[in-house]
């Protein structure tokens, strides 16, 4: 199996042909020196490419090619980038086999419905997906032997373009695929392999794609092919969408499908991780081909508890799929008697006395059948353990084997590049690794040793440039398109690069209350209307297509935001992704979080807020719980259940504003820079860096959840297995 990538390639000449592996490989996105060796071919197609290097390399004429592979100062840059991208895609030693030798000769295999890797590859509706993303980018850097699994979605998630009436219309927009960093996985080096779902009736096919994520390759399945009939090509052109036995054949394909494809791809894994419980039909392949192997179920599903780790991310009980039994019989009628079981046994496996009715529930399931399972902040664990007692009714509450790993953020990712060179310049002396241990507290507290006047110059530069990037986008629209006026300055044209900025962006689901802070509307107009210390607040984020209650709530901020009496000082920005993320957690000053608690499982964009100095200012939920000190940012919004919960807790954030947000940013030194707000700048990063970041997540999981699998998977390799007759 190879892919014939470089024949799309023919006017790249030779001596920088090395560019082409390098736009296929996402590492580039998260090391800032080797983006430059793109961008420098020519400045201009970088930006109009939307920094997508295959797009650019396709549409650069020759002669620029030609050019650079010409100039020495060019050639010297790319030859170091592309030695030092050799020396890492071929390490041998890393944090992973100097702690575990005795585990690297075995793999873990990773499900996920989605994965938020970089802008070009839609493949995310929020959180679940970045931190998905982030886990294989931060796997690739520890040098996990790691492969993943997920699909290839022809059109992504939906579009967002919010009409004069506020309305979000979802947008169903094609992957252009030749100009995304993703490769077939040819068969014999001519076709696209392409695998039959095993034993599933009626027949679904899979084409198979890969994307390189630095060390890690994530392999994505496609039913959009001809061999499908025109029902099974829809399964894999959207996120979440569909009805319920669309999305059953979805899980099927991500789970069995995917479980087959890395077969056939000669990938046996050792231990499996579900992210979320949409992959979990994954455990029942692995059970399959040991009871093929002659194990008896009750042995085989033994093996594949002792080898199986599961995430489960929300209390929300929409985040829980369950099928009803009519739709199990439809698609497993032929899978279930090759487990060795008969109809009763295998629809307990998905049994829940939570659900009222007959279902099949997918994160019952992998809960039962996978020895180690965390939620994802230390409430949330506790939140779980309370949620799923019903399928341990033996245990206390407290007993209920679901444990913590709370998540973290992919730091060369979310940190700005310039605030990164800022740290490295006062961090390198004393540790010039600081970057490959930045898990470790100490690094950050170097973080004093910034002079205050350098830390808020970098800041204010992220604010002017998110501020220039929303209002040349309405620029662009409205010059283009001709959208009308109300667009352009709800879209933010009015936006004042000098006043305290309070960001809010993240998927517009209910619990998140986006509209909180329109409780009060006139004290909101004071707020933000007063002529020395204004305040402007910038949302975005896409509501789920089905969601009408998440699209009213955009339309009713959406018509604050063009009210005069706003001022222009109420932004939404459409179309939330990657790319308006990072401007956004790098440029604001303030980063607002307001979720029902304990809804918020644990929430990221925070945490990649705070990270680059942005304050968080959040109800006490998810990571905020472990993660707030009383110096690195503000909690608030601890009113009681019912109905003045949201009164309660608004009005304590207007207090917190007016009494200590608004006047510490206000309050400037003789040299024009606010000394107590940059303090808590610093603490903040210090305190968050470290703690919550995916580096020691992923030690976490491997220290917690994998290492403990990949050593029975051992076992269970070392001990020929006998069969019971
Ligand atoms: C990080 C991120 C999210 C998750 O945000 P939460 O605060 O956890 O809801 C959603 N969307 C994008 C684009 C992100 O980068």
């Amino acid at each position: 199996m190879a892919d014939s990538t470089n024949k799309d390639f023919p006017h790249v000449p030779d001596r920088i042909s090395g560019l082409i592996d390098l736009a296929y490989n996402l590492w580039w996105s998260w090391n800032p020196a080797v983006k430059m060796v793109f961008k420098n071919l020519n400045p201009q197609a970088w930006i109009e490419s939307i920094h997508n290097p295959v797009k650019m390399l396709k549409e650069l004429p020759e002669e620029t090619l030609v050019a650079a592979s010409k100039n020495p100062l060019y050639l010297r840059h790319y030859d170091l980038v592309m030695a030092r991208f050799r020396q890492e895609m071929k390490q041998k030693n890393s944090w992973f086999t100097e702690h575990f030798p005795d585990d690297h000769d075995l793999s873990i295999a990773y499900f996920s419905a989605e994965y938020g890797l970089q802008h070009s590859l839609p493949f995310y509706a929020g959180g679940l997906g970045f931190l998905a993303g982030d886990h294989l980018k931060e796997s690739s850097d520890l040098g996990l032997p790691l492969v993943a699994v997920g699909f290839m979605y022809s059109e992504g998630y939906l579009h967002q373009h919010i009409g004069a009436d506020g309305w979000q219309a979802d947008i169903n927009e094609l992957l252009n695929r030749d100009a995304a960093p993703i490769k077939r996985v040819m068969y014999n080096h001519e076709t696209q392999l392409v695998a039959r779902v095993p034993f599933i009736e009626p027949p679904i096919y899979v084409a198979v794609w890969k994307v390189d994520v630095g060390n890690i390759p994530l392999y994505l399945l496609d039913t959009d092919i001809k061999e499908n009939d025109p029902v099974n090509r829809m399964i894999t052109y959207r996120l979440y969408t569909g009805d319920n036995e669309l999305r059953l054949r979805q899980e099927i394909v991500l789970g069995i499908g995917g479980s087959y494809v890395l077969d056939i791809l000669g990938i046996r894994p050792s231990i499996i991780h579900l992210n979320e419980g949409h992959p979990a039909f994954a455990l029942l392949e692995r059970i399959r081909e040991q009871v093929a192997d002659k194990m008896s179920f009750e042995q085989a599903s033994k093996m594949v508890r002792e080898t199986s780790v599961f995430t489960t991310h929300t209390p929300v009980p929409a985040g829980h799929d369950a099928f009803p039994y009519s739709l199990m019989d439809k698609y497993f009628s032929h899978y279930f008697p090759l487990l060795g079981i008969d109809r009763q046994t295998f629809l307990e496996l998905g049994h829940s006395s939570k659900d009222h009715g007959e279902l099949f529930n997918m994160t019952a399931f992998a809960l039962k059948m996978c020895s180690f399972k965390n939620g994802v902040s230390k409430k949330h664990g506790e939140v779980a353990r309370e949620m799923w007692q019903p399928l341990w009714p033996e245990l206390k509450k407290e007993e209920i084997p679901i444990h913590h790993i709370t998540n973290g953020v992919h730091v060369p990712t979310w940190l700005d590049p310039k605030m990164s060179l800022l740290m490295n310049k006062y961090f390198s002396p004393s540790c010039p690794n600081w970057m490959t241990e930045h898990d470790s507290p100490l690094i950050w507290e170097m973080i004093s040793e910034i002079p205050d006047e350098e830390l808020w110059a970098v800041h204010t530069q992220l604010k002017r440039k998110l501020v220039n990037r929303i209002r040349e986008f309405k620029r662009r629209k409205w010059s283009g398109e001709g959208t009308d006026p109300i667009n352009v300055i709800t879209g933010g044209a009015l936006l004042d690069p000098y006043a305290l900025t309070i960001g809010f962006a993240r998927r517009f689901s209910t619990y998140k209350r986006a509209d909180l802070i329109f409780q009060d509307l006139e004290r909101l107009k004071r707020i933000v209307n007063n002529r020395w210390m204004p305040v402007q607040i910038v949302f975005a984020g896409k509501a789920h297509p089905a969601d009408d209650d998440g699209k009213r709530i955009i339309q009713k901020i959406y018509r604050y935001a063009h009210q005069q009496e706003f001022g222009g000082r109420i932004a939404f920005v459409e179309d939330y992704g990657e790319q308006m993320a990072q401007y956004l957690v790098h440029g604001v000053d303030v980063w607002l979080n307001n979720p029902v608690p304990p809804m918020e499982a644990c929430g990221t964009s925070g945490i990649k807020a705070s990270l680059n100095g942005v304050l968080h200012m959040s109800v006490l939920d998810g990571w905020w719980i472990e993660g707030y000190n009383g110096k690195n940012g503000w909690a608030f919004g601890d009113s009681p259940p019912g109905q003045n919960q949201d009164r309660g807790d608004a009005e304590q954030l207007y207090n917190l504003l007016e009494r200590e947000v608004i006047p510490m940013y206000y309050t400037l030194s003789d040299d024009g820079i606010p000394h107590m707000w940059v303090k808590k700048m610093k603490e903040t990063i210090r305190s968050t860096a470290p703690r919550f970041s995916a580096k020691r997540m992923l030690k976490e999981y491997v220290r917690k959840g994998y290492d403990p699998a990949l050593i029975s998977a051992a076992k269970y390799i070392k001990t020929e297995f006998q069969p019971d007759e």
